[in-house]
């Protein structure tokens, strides 16, 4: 059976690790064993970690830090936890070199990004103009505003969808893409949505939750399935 690691989150009380059980859910539906990485700042555990898995998933959570991108942090910024995204970049980085299969969703694609290069928007209302709202925590599993994947993209090929129907939880965003990626989805209002990177088994980005959506909607669930099997 396939191995996929996840990083566990920091929530407020850092004596704790936790995970959302829809990514480990929708993991499993697509046949692979998820395995828990703690968050560790030592590389020789950073590198145990990636060979020990066949495929390496990004999950959402905190802001990125501000300063991983070359900026400083703006008022509108939220929570960060730095030592989380010094050991996601780390695991991500690794896991291309070895051409490892990444799935990233939400703050795992702006991690994704980041880990390449890339920049991304603090607060979306306060950098982007744009009618669609973007944070809508308060509904997880529901698709709020639509998405159209581009033509010739793994997305499009994995969903077999030009426009996709997505919840959106999120108020920051990809801004300059990092070395080598593609957009892959972009919301209505050209916001990134969705990032690959081509020339990988498997390396893509999705800004909003396919994992919750996963248990009824198949395209979603076609997501991990897709990243499973490139494992
Ligand atoms: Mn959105």
């Amino acid at each position: 059976m396939k191995t996929i690691g996840v990083v566990i989150n920091t929530p407020e009380n850092e004596r704790q690790f936790n995970i959302n059980r829809d990514y480990l859910e929708a993991v499993e539906r697509a046949g692979a064993l998820p395995l828990m990485i703690p968050i560790t700042a030592d590389a020789a555990e950073q590198a145990a970690a990636i060979d020990a898995v066949d495929g390496l998933l990004l999950t959402g959570g905190a802001d990125v830090d501000p300063a991983s991108y070359g900026e400083q942090t703006q008022p509108f910024c939220g929570r960060i936890v730095p030592e989380r995204d010094a050991c996601e970049i780390v695991l991500c980085r690794l896991a291309l070199a070895q051409d490892k299969p990444v799935l990233a969703v939400c703050r795992g694609h702006q991690i994704f990004n980041v880990a390449l290069g890339g920049t991304l928007y603090q607060d979306i209302a306060a950098q982007y103009g744009t009618e669609l709202t973007h944070p809508v925590n308060d509904r997880p599993a529901e698709p709020v505003h639509e998405v159209r994947t581009e033509e010739g993209s793994t997305l499009r090929r994995i969903t077999g969808m030009a426009t996709l129907r997505v919840n959106s939880r999120h108020h920051q965003a990809v801004k300059d893409l990092g070395k080598g990626l593609a957009v892959n989805a972009r919301a209505t209002d050209g916001l990134i949505e969705g990032i690959e990177l081509p020339g990988k088994r498997f390396a893509v980005g999705v800004q909003w939750h396919p994992e919750s959506l996963a248990s009824c909607r198949p395209e979603a669930q076609a997501i991990f399935s897709a990243f499973v099997a490139a494992c």
